[in-house]
């Protein structure tokens, strides 16, 4: 399997082949195919298998390929755990999505709430946030999540290990019902299978 058989689209090819990046690794042959169908999944990875690429490229894709929201309302929300992992989603966001028209902005605790919010007017489609600092922007009213269409969380064991379950699930509850729905984690606890229950359907499961 090659980049150019999973049906992604040519910007997002030349993202790819700009990297340097010659074949999908196993998380990605499988994941984008079925991301890029609207299928729900859950992803058994740990960093360094390509989980990131694996779910935002057909995230970028899916968004492109769909009507705006108007004015740029929030399309799609990853959760991580720390800033750390926030940052490096947020640049692998961008990086991957330089040649189309998609804003995406990181918001994480620990730093100053105002450019935040500033940037959120301004409007963005893809959001990487932790769970508190999401809570806090929400909280001031700064960020709408009426248009959201996608959910990514990434490392949900370490969220759950971080004691952000009840941040994750007032989150839920603010989303709109229908959309797609992204899980990853290193491992699958019954918690975290308690987690997803309520949360993919008919997921896709993939184990690399
Ligand atoms: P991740 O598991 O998402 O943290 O990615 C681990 C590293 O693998 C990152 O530095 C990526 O840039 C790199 N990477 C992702 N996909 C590929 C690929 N298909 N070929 C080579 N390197 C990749």
């Amino acid at each position: 399997m090659q980049f150019p058989d999973l049906g992604l689209r040519r910007e997002l090819l030349d993202a790819v082949a700009a990297e340097g990046y010659t074949q999908p690794t196993p998380i990605q042959a499988q994941a984008i195919p079925a991301v890029l169908e609207g299928r729900d999944l859950m992803g058994a990875a740990q960093t360094g298998t390509g989980k990131t690429a694996g779910f935002t490229l057909p995230l970028l894709q899916r968004l492109a390929d769909g009507q705006r929201a108007a004015p740029r309302k929030v399309r799609a929300l990853v959760l991580t755990p720390t800033r750390e992992l926030a940052a490096q989603v947020g640049e692998s966001v961008t990086t991957y999505g330089q040649h189309l028209p998609l804003r995406c902005s990181v918001v994480f605790g620990g730093v100053g709430i105002t450019p935040q919010i500033k940037a959120l007017e301004r409007g963005v489609d893809v959001l990487v946030a932790t769970p508190g600092r999401l809570l806090d922007l929400h909280g001031q009213r700064a960020v709408d999540f009426s248009k959201l269409e996608i959910l990514v969380l990434d490392e949900a064991d370490r969220m759950l290990d971080m004691g952000f379950i009840h941040d994750i699930r007032r989150i839920l509850k603010l989303l709109p019902a229908q959309r797609q729905n992204l899980l990853f984690s290193a491992t699958f606890s019954d918690e975290i299978r308690a987690l997803a229950k309520g949360l993919v359907h008919d997921p896709l499961e993939v184990d690399v």
